[in-house]
Order: C-alpha cells, then structure tokens, then sequence
C-alpha cells in the first residue's frame, strides 16, 4: 500500500512532537507500505516569518514573501528526515523544485499544475520514507510560490492523486472534523463521515481544519481523506463523496471572523456597474463573498459585499482608485463583523432549515446583517462579537450537540 500522510504546524511544533511523528511514520513503513509524508512548518512558524517579513518592509513583496515562507516547510522536512535516520529508518527529504510540483505564477496563492513522480517513486523504490515539503511549488519563472495560507493540506491531496495512494491521512491536533469547533462549542460532537460538498462548504465558511483547495481536489479524483489526531489513535472523519450513516438535517455551524464589508454608495443605476465593480475586483484577484445589492432610487443605487478582512484595504484603495470609472460616490469598510454558516446536504429537502437559524439567532437577540444561500449552506453575516454566541445558539437549536 501506498500511503500519504500530512501533519501540521502543531503536529510537529517541538522536537519531541517530531519523533512522536517520526515514530509514527516508522510504524507504517514497517508495516512494508510506502509511505509519503507532507508537513507544515513547525508550529507558528508561517506567522512569526510574516510578522518578521511585516517587520522589515511592510510592503514587502510577494515574491520575496513565498521565499521567505518556503523555509519553514523546508526545516520541519530536514529535521524529519533526521529524526528518522536516528531510528534507523530510512528517509530523504525533498523540497518543491526537488520533486518538481509546478504552479501557476502567483505568488502567495499560486494553484498546482504539474507534479513530476518520478523522483518520488524512485525514492520509494529504495525503501525511504519520503518527506515532501507542503505549501510549496515553483512556477514558471523558476521561483517559489506558495498555495495559500493552510495549503499544505492540499500539497497532500494533490500528491495522494498523482501517485494513486491506497489513503490520504491528514494528521491535526484535533480528532476529527466536528459539528462545529469544539473551542467555541463546548459538546461539539465529532462526526464520523461527511461528504466532499459539506466538507467544502464548511472549509470555506471558516472551519479552519482543511485547506478548501484541498477538498476541492480530493473530490475532482476521488481521493478519500481520513482527518484524524497525531496525538492519539482515535479513528478521526473520513471525507467522501457519499456517507452511509442516516444524515442529520445540518452537518455543521461554522464561524470565519475574518471578513469584512464593503459597502459601495452612489452608482449609477443602469446596466454594467455591477459588472465594472466586480470585475476590477476580481481582475486583481480580491475574492468577493456574500453581495446584497438595494433597490435604486434618484438613479443611484448601493451595493454591499464582504471580503477576506486581508483583502479589505486592497479593496478600498482599488476602489478609490476607478471611483469615476465606476461611478461611486463613497465607500465605506466594517471589519468588525463574522459570518456564520450552516451546512448540511439534509437541507436540500427539508423546508424551514433558515427560518430555524434565524430563530435561534433572534433567541439570543443577534442582529442579521446580510443573508447568503446555497443549496446546502446558508450564511449570515453578524457583529462580530455576536459569532461565537450566535455559533452556540445556532449549534444547539439544531440538536447537534453530542
Ligand atoms: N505553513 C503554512 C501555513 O501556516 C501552510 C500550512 O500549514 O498548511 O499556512
Ligand atoms: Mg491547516
């Protein structure tokens, strides 16, 4: 068998935690299966660079970024392989131009192309363990690039489907995926199953246990994902395309208390704004969420949508910039807001699912700023001081609890 596994930040944030992992790759290598491992950078590595890199130039380039950044995925590896070759295990280590996974150009979110198998294969053949570094690619100009914060996930898919993995292990320091997350809801319940589209959803919305990207891919070639602890043997979530166990009406609450809206006042109303504002936006790569837009009047209307709050400045000086092109007259930004979704493909064929969310959100006197919907997801947007207990009420009128 052919295994690929994916620990994270925490999963190797201090030496001892790296044996533990080392250890536990042993144990499957001496099972005489192959086994591939991807890593993160060790613990808040990612963050203490960004905040280094912030630090020295705050405008800091994107390309010099991903440089930076590439670096700690390439320690946890090397220290891996060493706590392997101290178990007498073997084991190489190769990073993103080793391997060769190709990307797309862009730096900081670059998406994988291409990844060569041919050294991997022949690394496994010699009976090592191989430790990829995840996040990383190299694109076409013969330079890092990085996949997005939390990519490594996906490095680990998208090696699990080019060599045609028997599994896909995704290592974390919680058990599984939960109804919600269980630091914020305290008898959140571990589910055993949950589909690709939920899984999805629920990544997206903010439940910060896989890359989305990575669900993404793990779908196109049905790869499917155990999500499981490195810290215990608890059995963890299989990520799949259909479940078998009786599915409850929502499969979880997720909260994500990064966004941000924008509200855009004044355009004209006639047909092409919309297209003109969303379009200079997405030419520039600003991912636009929920959008509401109010009826015209004095043929003038607004238009209000949310954003990554990272992406938020960006927005706004962009906007300011084609403020004629577009025909606004003012914009305004509130980042003090969290969006709260609920997701379950039980809601397709249910009625009544939203008018139950918004009922336990008017239970706790939580005001609804902007709703959004799918066929199986809805998502309101909420003061950001109300997430966490909109996420609670919202978790317990659907009897998610364990
Ligand atoms: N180290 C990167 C991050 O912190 C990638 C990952 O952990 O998946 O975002
Ligand atoms: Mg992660």
């Amino acid at each position: 068998m052919l295994i690929v596994k994916k620990f994270g930040g925490t999963s190797v944030g201090d030496s001892d935690r790296i044996r533990n992992v080392a250890r536990r790759c042993a144990e499957e290598y001496q099972k005489g299966n192959d086994v591939v491992v991807v890593l993160s950078a060790m613990g808040k590595t990612t963050d203490l660079l960004l905040d280094q890199a912030r630090e020295i130039n705050p405008k800091a380039s994107k390309r010099e970024l991903d440089m930076l950044m590439t670096t700690g995925e390439q320690t946890s590896v090397a220290l891996m392989a060493m706590a392997l070759h101290a178990m007498n295990i073997p084991a190489i280590s190769l990073n993103a131009f080793q391997v060769s996974m190709q990307t797309t150009s862009n730096y900081g979110n670059a998406r994988l192309k291409k990844i060569d198998t041919e050294r991997i294969l022949h690394e496994l053949h010699d009976r090592k363990i191989v430790l990829v570094t995840g996040f990383q690619g190299i694109n076409k100009f013969g330079d890092y690039t990085t996949l997005g914060r939390g990519g490594s996930d996906t490095t680990a898919v998208a090696l699990a489907a080019v060599l045609h993995a028997d599994a896909c292990e995704i290592y974390t320091d919680v058990d599984g995926v939960y109804t919600a997350d269980p630091r914020i809801v305290k008898n959140a319940r571990k589910l055993e199953e949950i589909t690709y589209d939920e899984m999805l959803d629920l990544a997206t919305c903010g439940a910060g246990v896989l890359h989305n990207r990575s669900v993404e891919m793990a779908k196109k070639y049905g790869v499917t994902l155990v999500v499981r602890s490195s810290l215990n043997d608890s059995e963890g979530t299989q990520v799949k395309e259909e479940v078998s166990v009786e599915r409850m009406l929502i499969s979880g609450v997720a909260l994500d208390k990064k966004a941000a809206r924008i509200s855009v006042m004044g355009l004209k109303d006639e047909p092409g704004i919309a297209f003109k504002l969303f379009n200079t936006l997405a030419k520039n790569n600003i991912n636009v969420d929920i959008i509401l837009q109010s009826i015209g009047r004095d043929n003038t209307k607004d238009i209000s949508f949310t954003v990554d709050e990272d992406e938020a400045d960006d927005a706004i000086a962009l906007l300011e910039n084609n403020k004629s092109r577009i025909t606004l007259q003012s914009v305004t930004c509130k980042k003090d807001v969290a969006k709260v979704s609920i997701v379950g493909a039980g809601m397709m064929s249910n009625p009544g699912v939203a008018a139950k969310m918004f009922e336990a959100l008017y239970n706790v006197g939580v005001n609804i700023n902007m709703i959004s919907t799918s066929e199986i997801r809805i998502t309101v947007l909420v003061d950001q001081k109300d997430g966490e207990k909109a996420m609670n009420a919202i978790h317990e009128a659907f009897g998610l609890a364990e």
